[in-house]
């Protein structure tokens, strides 16, 4: 398909900011929608509002059928066995969150080991340094060197009889980094060490397939995949979701409630308690329908040509490093530029309608690691154009010249 039809999809990209044609490349932070999500958002408030599971009437039974449509859908755009092993949550925050308390509480004890790497995101570190909290347990860390790639090398000397899950990012939100899951996976099950995949920064940009890698929880974002807020994927292998205890009580996850005992659902309702974001889960598998025909060859080559352009004109800008150069690395470039902090280097682009994220990027411990504090990020979509890369270079030198640089 044709870039200009693509972007003809997204209704926010005719739109001008500060009386430029907006260039968005802050898609690691969040994408744009396409017609086909918002209609159908607007579709189901429409046509077939209702609550679902509950109901005998009709609207209600549709809702329900759209639903468990949509949960479907997930269930073959990652190759899930069956679709009781997809789990609606609201974010991957909140499904790395299930994950913690609930394989938590069932699995961890005191002095157990979390293992994780260097280049986690704040939503999988902090839960898995709660749980180590509770339980008297101790979180490991998997290093990196100034690439921005794991010791991958050396991992099993990180595996102990005490560790008792490995949590890992399946492409770094601030260095781009792919890490290679599969070796990761296999070494760590030959250890029996289950494995959570952190798919927030990898399932918009290339095709996951849980079987194939062999995870036992993989976790993704609604928002980042060109879907709405307020929904996310939990996958978990059936077996574990069965051991795992709820995260929740509520309406809808029980099967029978007295005063003294109630009894739950089977996987996957036994995690959705209380209303779900039904209107956002279809809207969801909109967008992975919208993304499954654009198709993934052509997805993944165009975001490589796109990186591979944004790499080679940035490292033409004098005083920009770009932060991390490992070898396999997706859709993301951090930066930072001498003379001139991220912020201002953001609120600059921002008057010319470059939109880049500035900052932390939620994952501190990266930024202690190169020993700066901050850095600019642009990151890559579907939609973005080589001409919108050259924008952002216009907009880079531009703030040279206001900082006499
Ligand atoms: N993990 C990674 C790698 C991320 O990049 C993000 C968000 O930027 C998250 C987790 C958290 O995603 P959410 O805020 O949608 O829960």
């Amino acid at each position: 398909m044709n870039i200009d039809t693509i972007r003809s999809h997204f209704p926010i990209l005719k739109k001008l900011i500060h009386k430029h044609p907006l260039v968005y490349l802050d898609n690691a932070a969040t994408t744009q929608k396409p017609q086909c999500v918002l209609d159908a958002l607007e579709d189901y408030y429409c046509e077939i509002n209702a609550n679902i599971h509950r109901g005998v009437y009709y609207l209600s039974e549709k809702s329900t059928q759209a639903f468990e449509k949509a949960r479907c859908i997930v269930q073959r755009f990652i190759n899930a066995q069956h679709p009781q092993e997809c789990i609606f949550v609201k974010s991957t925050t909140e499904a790395i969150n299930l994950v913690a308390r609930s394989f938590g509480d069932q699995f961890i004890k005191e002095n157990d080991e979390i293992l994780i790497s260097a280049m986690e995101h704040h939503s999988n570190i902090v839960p898995w340094q709660m749980i180590c909290q509770n339980k008297g347990a101790h979180l490991k860390i998997i290093p990196m060197n100034t690439k921005g790639e794991l010791s991958i090398d050396t991992l099993s000397q990180y595996f102990s009889k005490k560790t008792k899950l490995l949590a890992i990012t399946h492409v770094s939100n601030v260095l781009g980094t792919l890490n290679p899951l599969r070796d990761i996976i296999k070494e760590a099950h030959a250890h029996n060490i289950p494995v959570l995949v952190d798919g927030a920064q990898s399932a918009p940009h290339l095709k996951v397939d849980v079987q194939d890698l062999d995870c036992d929880f993989f976790t993704f974002s609604g928002h980042k995949i060109y879907g709405p807020t307020g929904i996310g994927i939990l996958y978990g292998k059936a077996h574990w979701l069965k051991a795992m205890p709820p995260y929740q009580g509520g309406g809808e996850m029980i099967l029978q409630v007295t005063f003294e005992k109630t009894t739950y659902k089977e996987i996957p309702f036994k995690f959705e308690a209380g209303t779900p974001a039904i209107a956002e889960a279809i809207a969801l598998s909109s967008a992975l329908e919208y993304l499954n025909a654009l198709g993934w060859d052509y997805i993944t080559t165009h975001e490589r040509d796109l990186l591979d352009y944004a790499i080679d004109a940035l490292s033409l800008v004098p005083g920009l490093k770009i932060i991390g150069t490992p070898q396999e690395r997706i859709g993301v470039i951090s930066f930072t530029m001498d003379g001139i902090h991220p912020h201002d280097i953001g609120t600059i682009v921002d008057q010319f309608g470059v939109a880049i994220r500035t900052g932390h990027h939620c994952a501190m411990p990266i930024m202690d690691f190169f020993s700066i504090p901050a850095t600019a990020r642009v990151s890559f979509g579907i939609y973005n154009t080589h001409e919108e890369i050259d924008c952002l270079i216009k907009a880079l030198q531009e703030a040279k010249l206001l900082f006499k640089l």
